[in-house]
């Protein structure tokens, strides 16, 4: 017997999350009623995943209930936030049991790993799109921006960019891949991104500006230097490549990937000078790898160069509307 909304939402979604007591009334009334503790900033981020734009059609549940979280948890972890409440709009085509369970445990273990609680949503009968609003707080005036850097500040990135992209073309692929070890670390890489909300903590009053790396890493540090009113000059040689990545697809087409691949979710952010011995003691126990990759310049625009030669880049990273 198919599901009614009412029991879908009972079932799947009234206790999805951490439990917390500044959720004085969660899902199930008209509106959830939330409370701010006292002396915090609210920070709101909001992203929807539509099927065959942001993922390929027939993903597995599990990822599209992490991946729908985790996107609006990494916008969050670059304003250097702490996350403690979502909302899911949730439209899909059927309500399948299992397809339900499977998203449901995927977007709730994501959500205990960071104290969130779902607070509420919407649930209707359409082609298969998921919106989620992720909410949380900062000490006010505290929040990493993208605006802030300056000309000299150096340019970081956490993680292995480009890996998503190649875990893409894997989960795409009608063939299957010739390293299938390095291809599958790949994919888990698109499909369970890991938002860094510890580091984004972290980097509060270190880092002059942050930004998330969702629209390929040159795209994201040139919105972060604009933001600035700077430039960035990217040292292609410096740029962090993966070795499962490198097995997979070559040195050249890796490189390329870190710089205008997407689905990074990884932070990139500008450390003023006399701020990089904090940073270094700061982030010398992550469990994460974080590069320097360039700097900010006066003159706007990003530039790549190899061995001080200007490259040419004409992918600028992912634009809907281009
Ligand atoms: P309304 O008609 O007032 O919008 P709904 O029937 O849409 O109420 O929702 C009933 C309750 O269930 C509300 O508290 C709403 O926030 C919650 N809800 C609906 N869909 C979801 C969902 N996908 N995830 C979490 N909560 C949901
Ligand atoms: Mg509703």
């Amino acid at each position: 017997m198919p599901l009614s909304e009412f029991d879908l939402i009972a079932r799947f979604f009234s206790d999805c999350g951490a439990r917390r007591a500044d959720v004085t009334l969660g899902v199930g009334d008209d509106a959830a009623l939330l409370e701010v503790p006292a002396g915090r900033e609210l920070v709101a981020a909001i992203d929807t995943l539509v099927e065959g734009v942001h993922f390929p059609a027939g993903s597995p549940a599990a990822s599209i209930g992490h991946r729908a979280l985790a996107v609006n948890l990494s916008d969050l972890a670059a304003m250097g936030a702490e996350p403690a409440w979502a909302l899911l709009a949730l439209t899909m085509p059927r309500a399948e049991q299992d397809w339900l369970s499977e998203f449901a445990d995927g977007f709730a273990k994501l959500a205990r790993a960071h104290r969130v609680a779902l607070v509420g949503g919407d649930t209707t009968a359409g082609p298969l799109s998921v919106t989620v609003q992720a909410m949380g707080f900062v000490e006010p005036g505290t929040a990493l921006r993208r605006a802030g850097g300056s000309a000299g500040d150096v340019l970081f990135v956490s993680g292995t960019p480009g890996e998503a992209a190649a875990g893409l073309e894997v989960a795409r692929s009608a063939h299957p891949p010739q390293a299938a070890a390095e291809a599958a670390q790949l994919r888990s890489r698109f499909e369970f991104p890991e938002p860094r909300i510890a580091l984004g903590r972290r980097l509060r009053g270190i880092a002059s500006a942050c930004i998330d790396v969702s629209d390929g890493l040159l795209a994201d540090a040139g919105k972060l230097a604009a933001a600035s009113g700077c430039g960035t000059e990217i040292d292609y040689e410096a740029v962090p490549v993966s070795t499962a990545l490198r097995t997979l697809v070559g040195e050249e087409r890796a490189r390329s990937l870190v710089l205008t691949g997407g689905d990074d979710y990884e932070l990139c952010f500008a450390v003023p000078v006399a701020k990089l011995a904090i940073l270094q003691r700061e982030l010398s126990t992550a469990a994460y790898p974080w590069q320097r990759i360039g700097v900010l310049r006066r003159e706007a625009g990003t530039v790549v160069k190899r061995a001080g030669t200007v490259m040419d880049f004409s992918a600028r990273g992912y634009d809907h509307f281009a």
